[in-house]
């Protein structure tokens, strides 16, 4: 049988420690991390980016089918992301966590694991937390902050008539990776014995347990002197993105189906679901690239990125938010794709 440690062993302090003894800072401005009654952080005359995301078993995540390392690395790059698309660096990251009884020092180390992996992939500093049991399972909420010189960010509200929309990445692959393992869990459920037939899907099913954060993209944009004029990531669906960068900069768009970037795998794998990879790309969400807009004049330094998609423009608001099918008809863009879809 596998090892497994109780917390009560350790108590809550012998935990901490146990869960935060091997960490070493990396970033200049981490001035003290754990250990204290708050971490102390100097951006050096930078201005400071922070977001949290609260992660609930049973809403957010199922322990059924998600590694506890890849929940652990997830957990911290879905709050990157949201750094990254203000067009910041990331620096720091303070996670919370409660966990019933169900769960050992084994299974967090697991957690920790991933959590440490994601820092160390992306320069931050773990430098804080809290720690508490809960009645049922297992609650994390994690806190970025990152930095960003004066006048570098980007809001959702500063897009401008005539900019390029564009997305980086492809999209609509997590949302199929879920429909696989929703379909082995249920099988599961109903006939233990079954072995999951998840042959040939794992890139769809990476894309949902281990995303990554468009670090590469923002650094591109740095390296490039490329301002984005809005953005946002992509975590409930390309739509509903577009629709907060048109209503906030009070415009209009036009999206071309055609140029929305959906990969080989995600469109075999929707067909094996029978549904549209747009509707995929458009509602499914959990995509975690960036969808952005430029002035018209930085599409030559755009295009050199293979990784960028332009897939559409701004527009007076009268116009609306539309989408362009690959048919050649007109519609409403809306949260759930558009509005004659299901038709
Ligand atoms: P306090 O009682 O002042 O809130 P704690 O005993 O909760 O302090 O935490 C002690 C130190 O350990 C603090 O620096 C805190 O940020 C850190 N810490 C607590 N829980 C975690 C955790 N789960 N992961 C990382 N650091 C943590
Ligand atoms: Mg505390």
């Amino acid at each position: 049988m596998e090892e497994r440690t109780e917390i009560a062993d350790l108590g809550e302090f012998g935990l901490i420690d146990h869960l935060t003894k091997n960490i070493e800072l990396q970033n200049a401005s981490s001035i003290l991390g754990v250990g204290d009654d708050a971490a102390v952080i100097d951006h050096f005359g930078r201005q400071t980016v922070v977001t949290t995301d609260l992660l609930v078993e049973g809403v957010h995540f199922d322990l059924i089918y998600t590694p506890l390392k890849h929940l652990g690395y997830k957990s911290v790059v879905v709050n990157l992301s949201d750094i990254y698309a203000m067009n910041a660096v990331p620096t720091q990251i303070v996670i919370s966590i409660g966990f019933s009884n169900r769960f050992s020092v084994e299974a967090l180390d697991e957690f920790y694991e991933g959590v440490y992996a994601a820092c160390s992939r992306y320069g931050v500093d773990l430098v804080g937390g809290d720690t508490s049991s809960s009645q049922k399972g297992f609650i994390i909420s994690v806190t970025a902050i990152g930095e960003v010189s004066p006048d570098r960010f980007v809001k959702r509200s500063t897009a401008q008539k005539g900019d390029l929309l564009c997305v980086s990445g492809d999209l609509g692959a997590a949302y199929i990776g879920l429909l696989f393992l929703e379909r082995e869990k249920k099988i599961f459920i109903e006939s233990p014995g079954v072995q999951p037939d998840l042959e040939g899907e794992a890139y769809v099913i990476g894309r949902l347990l281990r995303p990554e954060a468009r670090k590469d993209i923002v650094e591109f944009f740095a390296a490039q002197q490329i301002q984005p004029t809005s953005m946002l990531d992509i975590s409930d669906g390309l739509s509903s993105e577009i629709l907060h960068i048109c209503k906030q900069s009070e415009l209009g768009c036009v999206l071309y189906e055609d140029k929305i970037p959906v990969s080989e795998q995600t469109r075999n794998a929707a067909f094996k679901f029978e549904i549209d990879p747009t509707a995929c790309a458009l509602s499914g969400g959990e995509d975690y690239e960036l969808v952005f807009t430029v002035k018209q004049e930085d599409y030559d330094k755009i295009v050199q990125h293979e990784g960028i998609s332009v897939v559409g423009y701004m527009t007076e608001p009268e116009k609306g938010a539309t989408i362009i099918t690959k048919g050649g008809g007109k519609h409403a863009l809306t949260a759930q794709g558009w509005n004659h879809m299901n038709k």
